[in-house]
């Protein structure tokens, strides 16, 4: 569903990822079962954000007799999640689509300034002519997605979707600023950053919880 204040976003209000989503927040969920959501979730958004990638016809021959389907067109997709919370979406992604080339950021949040700093970018060749999927499951200041397509965008990517589990207004915000063109995929819109810079009601440190790096006090 698209979300009326943001044209760059659309929520997936889908049953199963909302149902999934609720487990994913409960800060009791165990890190095995955190990872298994974030990518069963990621699995069901790819789902939906596929849905117009462009196709061609392809000859096959049944049991029968042969017949024309349709196969997705062009280069291979490729996942690229940003380290390191978005390496939790990949494998969920890459059941539903195999074929998936993936690349990698490092970028991570300076905790006091809530800047990202890259530290690692290498992503497969010929990117004019892919279709990029950055993943991150948060998109809280917006500062890491900005960070990471702009970087992308540098190395000749054209083509870029921006999938996360949870996001803030003010990331949205800031991506349809920077980069207009970037659909943004995610399964919920929450109310807003604390201080910190967490999103509320959120679900806490992504990368903590998937890694289990660091216990609830
Ligand atoms: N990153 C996280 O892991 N969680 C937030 O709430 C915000 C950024």
């Amino acid at each position: 569903m698209p979300a009326p204040a943001f044209p760059n976003l659309t929520v997936l209000d889908h049953p199963l990822v909302q149902h999934k989503l609720s487990l994913l927040r409960d800060r009791h969920t165990s890190t095995r079962d955190f990872k298994q959501l974030v990518s069963e979730i990621a699995m069901l958004m790819a789902y939906e954000a596929t849905k117009d990638l462009g196709t061609e016809p392809v000859e096959i021959e049944t049991p029968l007799e042969r017949a024309t389907g349709r196969q997705v067109a062009g280069k291979k997709l490729t996942l690229v999640p940003i380290l390191r919370a978005g390496l939790g979406m990949v494998e969920g992604i890459a059941q539903l689509i195999p074929s998936a080339r993936v690349g990698h950021i490092g970028l991570y949040r300076d905790h006091d300034s809530l800047r990202p700093v890259d530290y690692y970018f290498k992503i497969p060749a010929d990117e004019v002519a892919r279709d990029f999927f950055v993943l991150d499951p948060m998109l809280a200041t917006g500062g890491s997605a900005v960070a990471a397509v702009s970087a992308l965008k540098g190395a000749g990517a054209r083509r870029l979707r921006f999938l996360c589990l949870v996001a803030a207004p003010e990331g949205v915000r800031r991506m349809l600023e920077a980069h207009p063109d970037v659909a943004i995929f995610t399964a919920a819109l929450d109310r807003e950053l604390n201080q910190r810079g967490y999103i509320l009601p959120g679900l806490g440190d992504a990368g903590d919880r998937l890694f289990g790096t660091r216990t609830i006090e």
